[in-house]
């Protein structure tokens, strides 16, 4: 008889689970289409462009912006683009959804008693229309937004001044994940435990990764 499966999560020695939203709870499905088909779309009309060529100039820009705290900003890409992107997503705010079985996760973490935090990148504007489209804010202890802390999960600065706010102990920590810059940031910090998400959006396949322990979603842990 092959051994159970053991959990990729040793629960017992963990106490606080940090979890991301876009692409670990909620389809990254939603942003994908948000920015590499809406946006460019409404773009080329509003600079009266063909459509290639606004997807070209926006890939720069988003180039340029990777990992960056401006990235996620809704302000700064509705001054750059000259679009309301808050609008924008308010009109296409039921195409966002959970990935397969993300309340489920969620619920069973709190059964056993841990501290679950919300970490996300996202603006807070991005933040309030995805809860008030999910119900994500019943489900978790407490959302937390980097701009909070004017830094990117993926730099030092905001772990530090995210410990210095919340008192957790990194080293019976978990934090699950899509973005590997974020787990690699976390873990140098000393964020003990690790996950990451192999399908962030659910209309691609999964990817391959070495790096860390992973999942294809979270259905997968609980
Ligand atoms: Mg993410």
């Amino acid at each position: 008889m092959p051994a159970p499966p053991r959990s990729i999560i040793p629960w017992d020695d963990v106490d606080t689970v940090m979890v991301d939203m876009d692409g670990t709870l909620l389809d990254l499905a939603f942003d994908n289409f948000f920015w590499r088909e809406l946006v460019p779309a409404r773009y080329a009309s509003h600079r009266n462009l063909p459509e290639e060529e606004a997807r070209r100039e926006l890939t720069g820009l988003y180039k340029a912006l990777e990992g960056r705290l401006a990235w996620y900003c809704i302000d700064h890409w509705s001054e750059t683009l000259g679009l309301d992107i808050r609008a924008l997503k308010e009109e296409h705010r039921h195409r966002i959804q959970y990935l397969p079985k993300a309340t489920e996760f969620l619920a069973a973490v709190r059964r056993r008693g841990k501290r679950l935090l919300l970490v996300t990148n996202a603006h807070r504007e991005t933040l309030a229309v995805k809860v008030a489209q999910t119900g994500l804010d019943r489900e978790v202890d407490s959302l937390i937004s980097s701009h909070d802390y004017f830094a990117p999960k993926q730099s030092q600065t905001f772990w530090k001044r995210f410990l210095a706010d919340e008192n957790f102990d990194p080293g019976r920590t978990v934090l699950i994940e899509d973005s590997l810059s974020v787990l690699k940031a976390a873990s140098s910090f000393g964020v003990k435990y690790t996950v990451a998400i192999r399908c962030p959006d659910s209309g691609q396949p999964p990817r391959q990764i070495s790096s860390f322990p992973s999942v294809d979603g979270v259905h997968e842990l609980g």
